[in-house]
């Protein structure tokens, strides 16, 4: 049986990666150059929704009277304490890692590792000293970086990406974001909530244009930006960017996809900002890996390439997380849940990854979150497709809480009656998700959902009178 597996990266994927082949017996080493938890840990999905936490309450306190409160004197925003917070809660889940590394005898060395040939890889200590280490299954969880835009490179002042974004020492009276993809939107919000004037610059025709995004989720977004004065370009590229008196000026054009709609064609303009957030996407880890010496498939972008069962094109050697791209999912979910099925198969059993219920999480004011198909895609492959959806408004635990904004649509395959897609957008979204993607993954039945009995008053309930809908018309 093969026992020796180096894992290089400890992210969400490189790290339960470890853990599952330590549990298997595996002899395992992880290779990690700067923090154990990764990008979801210390520069994605933990800050920003530490960020995003204290957003949701400043908008709240500004509307503590709509709950019968009254405030006074002044409060605001505490950046020191923030960001202290924010290292309070990832020291603690660092140290609980590497608890959990320890305690299942897993090897963690702490430095650059780099493929070498035959089974060997590499490690570049901090202290300068370099040790190679032998595998018989090699794991690579390299996971991805932000990618820059080069009509304005990255300065890490003026010109940031998210790393700097989530590690604020001012706050920007303005700010550019470039993307209204997840990443942008979800900073949109909070920097809007935290004082600064927000302009979010997006090349297709809608906010969050992404295919697994309903389009009435897109709208409920688009509307709460405007709410709350968020300014939300579409159809638009940013074609040049100066630095006057001290300010950036920022040209933006009609971007191709606005060329196509000729109607609405929007004019170019110059926007006047303090900062500019590039969220336009990420680029992989593989740069100077080493991939070359053993022959590791990647696409033209450098995105590695595996097989169902998450084996690249070297045998022995398996990938997963972030660095497949984005033709997969670029989730710590997904990689985590590709790490149990790499490291298994690792350890020689015969697994492969399935994509079809993978929830989608975003973090924006409200939330949205999906699984499953959405009904036009539903509807390309599926002759009868029912689908319908009910208003959060209509909920009484929606009311209560005061978070009114948003919807629940299911789609369901008429003939079937299986649910085959659940969108949401709302309060408590993220968290509501899961019933649908419990739904999706044991093939329930929109019968089946619209009976389980839902408690009251709940958000929850939203999900049983979308399938009652869905169902009954009613
Ligand atoms: P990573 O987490 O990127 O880990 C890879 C690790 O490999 C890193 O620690 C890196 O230092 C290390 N490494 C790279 N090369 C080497 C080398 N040569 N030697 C040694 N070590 C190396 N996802 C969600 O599911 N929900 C969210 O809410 C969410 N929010 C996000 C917010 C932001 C701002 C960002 C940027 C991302 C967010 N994500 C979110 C995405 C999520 O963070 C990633 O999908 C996830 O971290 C990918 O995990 P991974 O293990 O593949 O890679």
């Amino acid at each position: 049986m093969p026992n020796k597996i180096v894992i290089i990266g400890a992210g969400p994927g490189g790290y339960a990666a470890a853990l599952r082949a330590a549990r298997l017996g595996g002899e395992v080493t992880v290779l990690e150059r700067e923090d154990v938890g990764g990008t979801c840990l210390n520069w994605g999905c933990i800050p920003s929704k530490i960020l995003r936490t204290t957003a949701e309450l400043l908008e709240k306190l500004h509307r503590a009277s709509d709950f019968g409160l009254k405030i006074e004197g002044t409060f605001g925003i505490d950046l020191d304490r923030l960001m202290q917070r924010r290292q309070e809660i990832i020291g603690a889940q660092a140290r609980e890692m590497l608890k959990l590394l320890k305690n299942n005898k897993v090897r963690y060395l702490q430095g650059q590792g780099l493929v070498q040939e035959g089974h060997l890889a590499k490690v570049e200590l901090r202290d300068g000293r370099s040790i190679e280490v032998e595998w018989d299954r090699l794991i690579l969880a390299v996971g991805s970086r932000p990618m820059g835009l080069p009509q304005c490179p990255f300065d890490g002042e003026r010109v940031i990406s998210s790393n700097e974004a989530l590690n604020l020492s001012r706050i920007p009276g303005s700010i550019l974001i470039i993307g209204g993809g997840v990443i942008g939107c979800e900073f949109a919000f909070i920097m809007n909530a935290f004082g600064s004037r927000v302009t979010v610059v997006e090349a297709l025709p809608r906010v969050l244009p992404l295919p697994s995004v309903e389009e009435e989720c897109s709208q409920t977004i688009g509307r709460e930006m405007k709410k709350r004065k968020i300014r939300f370009l579409v159809g638009r590229n940013v074609s040049l960017v100066e630095e006057k008196d001290g300010k950036l000026q920022v040209t933006v054009e009609p971007s191709p996809s606005a060329e196509e709609r000729k109607k609405k064609r929007p004019v170019p303009e110059k926007i006047e900002v303090d900062q500019i957030l590039v969220c336009i996407g990420r680029r992989p880890n593989t740069e100077g890996l080493g991939l070359e010496r053993l022959g590791v498939g990647v696409d033209e972008r450098g995105w590695i390439k595996a097989d169902e069962r998450l084996e690249t094109s070297v045998e022995d050697v398996y990938a997963l997380g972030d660095v497949l791209g984005p033709s997969r999912v670029m989730l710590a979910h997904v990689a985590s849940t590709e790490a149990l099925v790499a490291a298994e198969n690792a350890m020689g059993a015969n697994r492969v990854m399935k994509y079809d219920a993978v929830p989608g999480a975003i973090f924006t004011l409200p939330e949205v979150a999906n699984v499953g198909l959405t009904e036009s895609q539903a509807r390309e492959h599926i002759q009868h497709v029912k689908a319908d959806s009910v208003l959060f408004r209509n909920m009484g635990k929606a009311q209560v809480i005061g978070e009114t904004a948003g919807l629940a649509k299911i789609v369901s395959d008429a003939e079937s009656g299986k649910v085959l897609g659940v969108h949401l957008v709302g309060p408590h979204a993220t968290d509501l998700i899961a019933e649908g993607a419990l739904s999706i993954n044991a093939g329930v039945s929109i019968q089946t959902l619209a009976e389980t009995i839902h408690a009251h008053p709940t958000l929850a309930e939203i999900m049983g009178e979308a399938a009652l809908k869905v169902l009954h018309g009613h």
